[in-house]
Parts: structure tokens; C-alpha cells; sequence
């Protein structure tokens, strides 16, 4: 277990997406830490499912039913959170995702493919999830930034992905749309830079979620062939578990460890982006 990082006991967090696998997780281990927690997600009952778990424990948390792509929506949860917090100190921009609109059948491009090809992706299909990765980052760092920045230590949190390095096969939005989280985190972290606001990124390597499950596990639960491929290409040869991503999320909030840190992006994924294949 993490020892606890009393620097942080007391602070704000709000996290985007704090309903899902990986957020949920990093909700419950900052309330360990003393921190109150926001879980702003789009489906009400995910995020208050997390409350429930965190306030059973004596944690102090809210829901706000908030979608990302939407600036009143945010501006609502933002003033909620102001009366019930009064004060922002983290973010943590975790709404992300995949849809099958933006995903083609085939890895690679076959003439005579019967699935899905590049030429059949439907263009709102693409921008939703190109939206929904990067505009959902976006949108919430504009809406709190101005609170974060009047915070002593203020920082952001964006979650990028392996698939924004070398883009996986089948999924060019998601891909891309990762690849500008990790150029956002750098162009927010030199613009803030003065102003005491650190931005960075933690980038996962290959977790099963909701949102990835399909590609993940076939319907019995075992590997599918793209899961094969992803373990022959992970030193590691092991999916992570949404735990292992605590230590680097601590490490980058809590500025006793990291405040000559800002712009970076920390990958956590069993030597994934290490590995050449050889
Ligand atoms: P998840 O689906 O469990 O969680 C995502 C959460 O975001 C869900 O609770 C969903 O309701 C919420 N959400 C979706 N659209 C929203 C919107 N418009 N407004 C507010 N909330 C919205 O997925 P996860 O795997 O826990 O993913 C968390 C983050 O980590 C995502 O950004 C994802 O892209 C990223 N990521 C995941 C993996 C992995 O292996 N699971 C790897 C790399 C990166």
C-alpha cells in the first residue's frame, strides 16, 4: 500500500470520468489521502456508485452528473463543487473512450474487406470520439483552470494512452485524439508554467475496462487475438491493474515529489513503449 501523502490532505480533486475503471480507483485511493473528491461523469448512477463506496468508508466525495463535451454542464458542476468545497486544487481529466463508429474491422487495408473498412467510418462516428478525448480534456481544463489557478499548488492530470505513440491498429480516433493529450499537456504546461500550474499526463499501457473490453476478451472471457498480440508485445506479459496506475498519479499531484515536473507524459504499461519487438 502507498504511504500516505499527508501534503495533499484536504485538497480538491475533480475528476472527469471518476465513474469508470481506472478514475473510480484513483478517487478512492486521493480520499485515502485526505483529499475531497468530485467524480463528474456522464452516467449519474456510475459516479454516485463511487460516492457511495468512498462516503461508506467515511470519505468525503460528491456526484455530479456532468458531460464533457458540454461547457454549461461543466459550469453547473463547477458551481456545486465551489459551494460545497470552495476551492479546486486538482484535476484529473478521465471522461475518454472508444466507439465502434470510429473503429474499423480490418487492421489493415483489404480490397475485398466484409467488415468495416477506413472508407466505411461514419465522419460523426470519428469526431465524437476525437471529441470526447480531446474536447473533453479541453473543455473542463478551461472551466476549472481559472479556480486551479488560484490554488497554491494546482495541477492537471490528462490521461493519454499507448495509442499515442505509435496509434494502434483499428482505432484512428482514438489514436489521434490521444497523441493531442500528450501535445496539450506540453503546450498547457509551458502556458501555465509561471503561473504555478503543473500539467501532465500519465499514459496506460493495457487495462480491461468497459470501454475496451470487446477488443480485450472474447465472450468466454479469454484472450482475443489482438489481446495475444498485445502480450507478445508487453515485457511484462500481463494486463495492469488499475491499482498499478496510484503510484505515478501521487507522485505527479503531490508536488513534495514532483514540483520540477510539468508537461510530461508517464507511461505505466509493463515496458509496453520500451519493447521494439525484437
Ligand atoms: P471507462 O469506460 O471505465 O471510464 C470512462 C468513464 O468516462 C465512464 O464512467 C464514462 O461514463 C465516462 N464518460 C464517457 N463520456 C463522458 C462524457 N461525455 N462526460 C462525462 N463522462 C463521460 O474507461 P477506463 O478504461 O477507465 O478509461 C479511463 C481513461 O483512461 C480514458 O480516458 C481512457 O481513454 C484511458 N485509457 C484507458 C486504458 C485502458 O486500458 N483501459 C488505456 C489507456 C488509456
Amino acid at each position: 500500500m502507498i504511504p500516505i501523502h499527508e501534503n495533499i490532505d484536504g485538497r480538491v480533486a475533480v475528476i472527469t470520468g471518476g465513474g469508470g475503471v481506472l478514475c473510480s480507483r484513483m478517487a478512492v485511493e486521493l480520499v485515502r489521502h485526505g483529499v475531497k473528491v468530485a467524480i463528474l461523469n456522464r452516467t449519474a448512477a456510475k459516479g454516485q456508485k463511487v460516492v457511495d463506496e468512498i462516503t461508506s468508508k467515511g470519505g468525503v466525495a460528491i456526484a455530479i452528473e456532468t458531460d464533457v463535451l458540454d461547457r454549461e454542464s461543466l459550469v453547473r458542476a463547477k458551481k456545486a463543487i465551489l459551494e460545497q468545497f470552495g476551492r479546486v486544487d486538482i484535476l484529473i481529466n478521465g471522461a475518454g473512450g472508444n466507439h465502434s463508429d470510429a473503429i474499423t474491422g480490418p487492421e489493415k487495408y483489404e480490397e475485398d474487406a466484409t467488415s468495416k473498412s477506413f472508407f466505411d467510418l461514419d465522419e460523426s462516428g470519428f469526431s465524437d470520439v476525437f471529441s470526447l478525448n480531446f474536447t473533453g480534456t479541453f473543455l473542463p481544463s478551461q472551466v476549472f483552470g481559472k479556480d486551479l489557478l488560484k490554488a497554491e499548488s494546482p495541477t492537471i492530470i490528462n490521461i493519454s494512452s499507448m495509442s499515442a505513440y505509435a496509434p494502434l491498429t483499428k482505432i484512428p480516433a482514438y489514436s489521434a485524439a490521444k497523441a493531442s493529450i500528450n501535445n496539450f499537456t506540453m503546450w498547457m504546461a509551458v502556458h501555465f508554467a509561471e503561473a504555478g500550474l503543473r500539467v501532465n499526463s500519465i499514459a496506460p499501457g493495457f487495462f480491461v475496462t468497459e470501454q475496451n473490453k470487446d477488443l480485450l476478451l472474447d465472450e468466454n472471457g479469454n484472450y482475443t487475438a489482438r489481446s495475444k498480440k498485445i502480450m507478445a508485445a508487453t515485457p511484462m506479459k500481463k494486463f495492469g491493474k488499475p491499482e498499478e496506475l496510484l503510484g505515478a498519479l501521487l507522485f505527479l499531484v503531490d508536488e513534495s515529489y514532483s514540483s520540477f515536473v510539468t508537461g510530461t507524459t508517464m507511461a505505466v504499461d509493463g515496458g509496453f513503449m520500451a519493447y521494439s519487438g525484437v
